[in-house]
């Protein structure tokens, strides 16, 4: 048994409380929800479990009657349940039954063992695996509000240590609580059977061992959560310094930071220590009281085989009963000491399965109606109607980000989409992808309110290179063709070619089959963006969202992306967010947002007559003019503050 992975206090799970569902006998819920279908598993193992534990008991059993029968011949050979008539007459073949008997025993013993473990981890490990698959799909299908107002560790937390927790407390907490459960019960029976006032003598340190294990989680757990939080500080410290470590030697901090560590460390050992120590006292005072224990029963019972009953007792005690009875009595005792843990770790599995549960049941899932429209082809006419739109974030109240925006995109248009940063650009087309639903007004596709289709088949039909392309790890094969499905190598060379990826791919150490993402060949910004630009051509989507998609790139590239972006936006509606202004020359229109609001609309040429806000940030663009007028620059300004709050 292991003291030392305790989980920690009450504090531990506060960050956790969203997750909670308020439900009673969530760890229940889980058995018999994802558990049902292995359940007589759990039945036979337990069962297993059960005659273990009973047969258990018997060796001593048998050894009582062979001091009483046969060594001193104090009582006539017996065994109960057995007619006499069946029993050997001979005091060698009496013996020969009783080793006969305890060899089968051990032998049904070990064979049951395994049948228990068998059938508990198999139940264990399968509930185990479904839990977490099942928990990371629901996760998956949450609003994207969710993963903005949620860090990734808790979620990594639930879907890993909660799961393992549950496992860990149904393979080996569970057991010993059955077990326990089982030796108490019926080592207790079986003494009360044969010597009643005995039995009470050896059961007067049980409630005593129940109480000080109980008492000593209740004094560790607080230790043991200290030395978990000091070790994820320790981590973090570590982990950040690590990361930073270029900025650590270009500001010669190394001393600072050695010093912040030394204080992080000395947290961990202190609290570490703090805990062994409380640990280190507790085993000793267990062993003394089941140690009094024995000396007690040892005392009245040998007085009782020497002397006759002593004091208040009366009856008779033989030489095999009192070794029988010291033999359970530390059997009995044995268990008991891990009646605090289980208690404990019961507590602990239940908030884990509350948490699971929390997570598998959150609300926040976008309402879709069920059998939502579902569009074959998607001809691309995609229009916003007095679309309002606040984000709801945990911490500070709402605010609005895009207020009445209204336009319509016809079928294959190139649209630009240009602002001053935080104006509501990437949020815009979130809208359109259905990462969040809009307060009012509404967002059509084809006619068709984006809330009314199958959110599948709405976002098939968009392809989408985001701001911050990201990589998973794999060849860049398998980056391309993502979400693609089945795909030919010459068909992802060609959406390669035309993203300008082609060449730089061919260059590294395995073409297409070099891995990248994290732990593979590190790609620059620009060549992940291409990467991600291929992958959204293969798809070839009928609506095509290029969020700043030439960001990270270099002129060259960009040079190249805008020579086949004809081909890109060919027969597709595209909407594009630019910062460099160049990107959008040469779309058909241009939506100006400013503050969560459509200020401008129009061609280029159209939009530089009107000398508004797009015409100044052209010249300031291509260097007209020094700097933007003052008017403007308050209300970037005013945008910033709005995107940094
Ligand atoms: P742009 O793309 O024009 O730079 P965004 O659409 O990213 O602007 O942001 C518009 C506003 O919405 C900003 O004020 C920003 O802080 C806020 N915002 C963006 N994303 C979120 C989010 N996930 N949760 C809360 N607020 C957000």
């Amino acid at each position: 048994m292991s003291w030392g992975h305790g989980r920690g206090g009450d504090e531990d799970d506060e960050s956790f409380d969203e997750f909670r569902e308020n439900v009673d006998h969530a760890m229940v819920r889980i058995l018999f929800g994802y558990g049902r279908s292995r359940l007589p598993l759990l039945i036979f193992g337990t069962l297993a479990s059960v005659v273990t534990r009973v047969l258990d008991l018997i060796p001593a059993f048998i050894l009582a009657v062979a001091i009483d029968s046969l060594f001193f011949d104090e009582r006539p050979f017996g065994l109960p349940l057995v007619p006499e008539a069946w029993l050997p007459t001979t005091p060698g073949e009496q013996f020969a039954l009783l080793l006969g008997i305890v060899f089968v025993v051990y032998t049904l013993e070990a064979a049951l063992n395994w049948v228990n473990s068998w059938a508990w981890n198999n139940f264990a490990q399968h509930l185990q695996h479904e839990v977490r698959v099942e928990t990371y799909d629901a996760m998956q299908g949450l609003e994207m509000e969710f993963f903005d107002n949620k860090q990734t560790g808790e979620i990594m937390s639930i879907l890993n240590n909660d799961v393992n927790q549950l496992e860990n407390f149904l393979t080996s907490n569970l057991n010993t609580g059955i077990n326990i459960v089982v030796m108490v019960g019926g080592i207790g029976l079986i003494m009360l059977l044969a010597n009643w006032q005995l039995a009470l003598v050896s059961m007067l340190t049980v409630p005593l061992l129940g109480v000080a294990s109980f008492l000593f989680v209740r004094i560790i757990q607080p230790k043991y959560y200290r030395v978990r939080a000091s070790v994820g500080a320790l981590n973090s410290r570590l982990e950040n310094n690590l990361g930073g470590i270029a900025v650590v030697k270009s500001y010669t901090t190394e001393e600072f930071e050695a010093g912040r560590v030394e204080e992080s460390s000395r947290e961990y050992f202190e609290a570490n220590w703090d805990a062994i120590t409380t640990r280190i006292r507790f085993w000793p005072t267990l062993q003394l009281l089941t140690g009094y224990g024995y000396l007690v029963t040892l005392a009245v019972g040998g007085w009782w085989v020497i002397n006759g009953a002593p004091g208040p007792f009366s009856g008779e005690l033989t030489a095999g009963y009192l070794v029988m009875f010291l033999t359970y009595t530390q059997r009995f005792m044995w268990p008991m000491r891990q009646f605090g843990e289980i208690l404990n770790s019961y507590q602990y599995a239940e908030a884990a399965a509350q948490r699971i549960l929390g997570l598998l049941e959150d609300p926040q899932t976008l309402a879709t109606p069920a059998g939502g429209e579902t569009l074959e082809r998607v001809e691309g006419r995609v229009a916003f109607e007095n679309v309002w739109f606040s984000y709801e974030s945990d911490d500070h109240g709402s605010e609005t980000v895009l207020r009445d925006v209204s336009f319509a995109a016809e079928p294959g248009e190139y649209v630009g989409l240009v602002g001053p940063t935080g104006a509501g650009k990437t949020t815009l087309v979130s809208l359109l992808l259905r990462f969040y639903d809009v307060d009012s007004g509404a967002v059509t596709v084809d006619g068709h309110d984006v809330r009314d289709l199958d959110l599948e088949s709405l976002r098939r039909s968009i392809g989408y290179v985001s701001q911050e392309p990201f990589l998973f790890y794999g060849s860049v094969r398998e980056n391309i063709a993502y979400g693609a499905g089945e795909v030919t190598d010459a068909a992802i060379a060609a959406a390669a070619r035309q993203a300008g990826a082609h060449e730089f791919v061919e260059e590294l150490p395995d073409g297409y089959e070099t891995m990248v993402g994290e732990r593979g060949v590190k790609l620059s910004g620009g060549q992940r963006q291409r990467i991600s630009i291929a992958r959204a051509i293969l798809r070839d989507p009928d609506i095509l969202i290029l969020d700043e998609a030439t960001s990270h790139v270099d002129n060259e590239t960009e040079a190249l992306i805008q020579r086949s972006l004809g081909d890109l936006i060919a027969n597709r509606t595209t909407f594009a967010i630019a910062h460099r202004l160049s990107t959008v020359r040469n779309a058909d229109r241009i939506l100006v947002l400013e503050d969560g609001e459509l200020v401008e609309s129009g061609t280029h040429d159209a939009l530089l007559e009107r000398d508004g806000l797009y015409a100044n940030l052209w010249r300031v663009q291509v260097g007209e003019v020094e700097e933007l007028p003052e008017a403007f620059l308050e209300r970037t300004v005013r945008g910033r503050s709005n995107a940094e709050d």
